[in-house]
C-alpha cells in the first residue's frame, strides 16, 4: 500500500470528523486548488490540458476564492479563452444558416450544425481536471480502506469506532466492498458501517425534530442539545455538501 494514502486515510479515521472520507476530499480539493493556481502554471502538458479543459463551475468559483492566486488564474484563464476562440467562434459563425428566401425556400439543414457545434462546446465545458483528479483519489483511498479494513487490526479498530460516513460516501464503500472484498470481509465490513450509519440517523432524526420543536413557543425556554446545527448536519450526512466548511474541512459553525 502506498504511503501518500494510507497515512492521510488514518489521519482522517483518527480525526473528530464527522465523515472521513467528506475530509479526506476537502484535503485533495484545497491540494489540488493550489496546485492548478501554482505549479502547474509552470508545466508545458498541465497547461495543454486546462487550455483545452477549463473547470467546472463548481471550482471556477473555489479557485476564484483563492486570494492569493489571481495572477496564477488569470495567465490560466488568458490561454484558456484564446485555446476556446480559436476553436470555437469561427465554427458558431460558420454555423449561421442563410436567410430563407423565396428562391431558395426554408431548410433544416442547418439545425444538425448547430447542435454539432453545441454538443462541442458542452463537451469542452463539461470537463475539469479538479473534479477528475479528486475521483481517481479517492478512488484510492477507497482501495486503501477495504484492504486496510482486512488486513490491519489497528486500522480495523478506528473503522469499528468511527462514527458514520455521509450517503454518498456510504455508497462509494459499498461498491469497493462488492469490487475488492472478500465475502467474509465484506459481512464485517458492511455490518460495521451499517450499524455505524443506523446510530447517525437515528441521532439526527432526533436532532433534527427537536429542532423544528424549538420554534413550538411552548418549548422557547427549554436548551437547544444538539439541534442547533442539525439542519447542517443533516445536509451534510444526506449530501456531503461541505459549502459550510473552510478548505481545510473544518467547520465553519
Ligand atoms: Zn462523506
Ligand atoms: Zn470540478
Amino acid at each position: 500500500m502506498e504511503k501518500i494514502y494510507t497515512i492521510p486515510v488514518n489521519e482522517a479515521y483518527e480525526s473528530e470528523c464527522e465523515c472521513p472520507l467528506c475530509r479526506l476530499r476537502a484535503k485533495a480539493e484545497d491540494d489540488y486548488l493550489e496546485y492548478y493556481l501554482g505549479p502547474s502554471l509552470m508545466e508545458p502538458d498541465t497547461r495543454k490540458i486546462t487550455n483545452k479543459t477549463g473547470f467546472c463551475p463548481d471550482h471556477m468559483g473555489k479557485l476564484n476564492r483563492k486570494e492569493a492566486a489571481r495572477l496564477g488564474l488569470g495567465l490560466m484563464l488568458h490561454t484558456h479563452l484564446k485555446d476556446y476562440y480559436e476553436d470555437l467562434s469561427g465554427d458558431i459563425k460558420a454555423a449561421a444558416p442563410g436567410k430563407a428566401s423565396l428562391l431558395k425556400g426554408r431548410t433544416s439543414d442547418y439545425k444538425a450544425k448547430l447542435n454539432s457545434i453545441a454538443d462541442r462546446i458542452d463537451k469542452r465545458t463539461a470537463q475539469c481536471p479538479i473534479c477528475e483528479r479528486i475521483d481517481y483519489t479517492m478512488d484510492r483511498y477507497m482501495e486503501v480502506i477495504v484492504y486496510l479494513f482486512a488486513h490491519d487490526k489497528d486500522f480495523h479498530t478506528k473503522f469499528e469506532n468511527k462514527k458514520a460516513h455521509c450517503l454518498p460516501h456510504t455508497a462509494m464503500l459499498l461498491r469497493m466492498a462488492a469490487s475488492k472484498m472478500s465475502q467474509n470481509d465484506a459481512s464485517d465490513f458492511v455490518l460495521m458501517l451499517a450499524s455505524n450509519n443506523e446510530a447517525a440517523f437515528e441521532k439526527l432524526i432526533k436532532d433534527v425534530e427537536w429542532f423544528t420543536l424549538k420554534f413550538d413557543y411552548r418549548n422557547n425556554d427549554k436548551p437547544w442539545g444538539n439541534s442547533k446545527n442539525a439542519i447542517q448536519r443533516a445536509m451534510r450526512f444526506l449530501s456531503s455538501d461541505r459549502s459550510d466548511f473552510d478548505e481545510k474541512g473544518r467547520k465553519n459553525n
